[in-house]
């Protein structure tokens, strides 16, 4: 049994994007019923609850520019709107919950460099990973997961920070923030993103210092398990390994799996129970164990806190199944995956240790 925190605050619940938005506090409440329902907060699972923090305004601005952290300000005072063109919402209590959403993850990097916690969950909401410097997308205010990656870099001198997105979606906002750094690699595998986010194509591979260190994996829609697990294998782990991060940060969605009514992916629950331990076995091997997961996307209420549950046994080593068979395959969307895979391999052959 090994000592995790749960990040998590009821506060979450208040960023209120309306009705019949997928992106909603039933999410988050969803989970909670069934970490309750596991009892997981007792000391057998070996698993806390940690409250986050408010995060501060400099902390907001280790990387959004300070006229778009006061814009969200304004909108919320306002009473609330759209961030985009699209369907990225701000209510009034947004901009607060938005900060909880960025303290919470940095406290869960805290809870871990402190040394009170092996591995760490934030459980947050609103996600971040399309969240870029300058604005708020896809449902994303701030980016959680690259404030806490910049705030070990940039207030602990962390040189390798590995930032690993098994969304559905690309984190156009996570590659842009870190795309000239190579202190942050960020690796992510995601569904074809010509219909959104408009990033994460294979040749985005990283400018100036962070060249090699940006890699994407733009699967084709209805991507099963086995050839996402193939790129998992043949691209994330050799790349990973090389890199030696000294710290894993995972930006978990659950959009992913094949009963997502969002993501365009065809994962099981068996492919997030490989990511996790492979991840897992990578933290241990190469920065004692050091790994947070955020969460970002995951929009079955059915099964997302079935979904979470099974990730936050294998990070605490804890029994739990979830039974939810797998989707067919379809040959020739494998073919067109493997290609992709390929293109990768070549793309990075100049950066990286690969098959190609
Ligand atoms: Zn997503």
């Amino acid at each position: 049994m090994e000592e995790m925190a749960i990040v998590f605050s009821p506060k979450y619940y208040e960023h209120n994007t309306g009705r019949d938005h997928p992106e909603s506090s039933r999410r988050l409440k969803t989970v909670m019923r069934e970490l309750k329902r596991l009892n997981l907060f007792s000391a057998t699972t070996g698993c806390q609850l940690v409250e986050p923090e408010l995060a501060s305004i400099e902390n907001l601005e280790l990387v959004h520019d300070p006229e778009y952290v006061g814009l969200v300000k304004r909108i919320c005072e306002l009473g609330g709107g759209l961030l985009d063109l699209g369907d990225t919402v701000v209510s009034p209590k947004s901009f607060e919950v938005a900060r909880y959403a960025v303290g919470g993850a940095r406290k869960a990097v805290d809870s871990v460099l402190d040394g009170n916690y092996q591995k760490a969950f934030a459980l947050v909401r609103p996600p971040g990973h399309h969240a870029g410097p300058y604005y708020g997308a896809g449902f994303c205010v701030f980016n959680n997961v690259a404030v806490a990656a910049a705030y070990l870099i940039e207030q602990h001198s962390f040189e390798r920070v590995l930032i690993l997105d098994v969304d559905a979606h690309h984190g156009n906002g996570t590659q842009e923030i870190f795309y000239d750094s190579e202190k942050a690699l960020y690796m992510s595998l995601h569904e074809d993103p010509r219909e959104f986010p408009g990033t994460g194509f294979v040749d985005e591979v990283g400018e100036g210092a962070g060249l090699g260190y940006n890699v994407n994996v733009p699967l084709p829609f209805g991507t099963g398990d086995e050839e996402y697990m193939k790129a998992f294998d043949e691209v994330v782990v050799p790349v990973a390994r090389q890199y030696e991060p000294q710290f894993v940060l995972v930006s978990v969605g659950y959009d992913s799996h094949y009963g997502d009514p969002v993501g365009k992916l065809q994962l099981s629950a068996a492919a997030y129970e490989s990511i996790f331990k492979k991840t897992l076995d990578l933290a241990s091997t190469v920065c004692q164990g050091r790994l947070v997961a955020v969460l970002e996307g995951g929009y079955n209420l059915g099964q997302l806190g079935k979904l979470a549950a099974l990730t936050i046994s294998r990070m605490a080593d804890f029994s739990y199944s979830m039974k939810d068979g797998t989707p067919p395959a379809n040959s020739n969307v494998a073919r067109r995956a493997r290609r992709v895979i390929e293109k990768v391999e070549k793309a990075h052959s100049a950066f990286w240790k690969l098959r190609a």
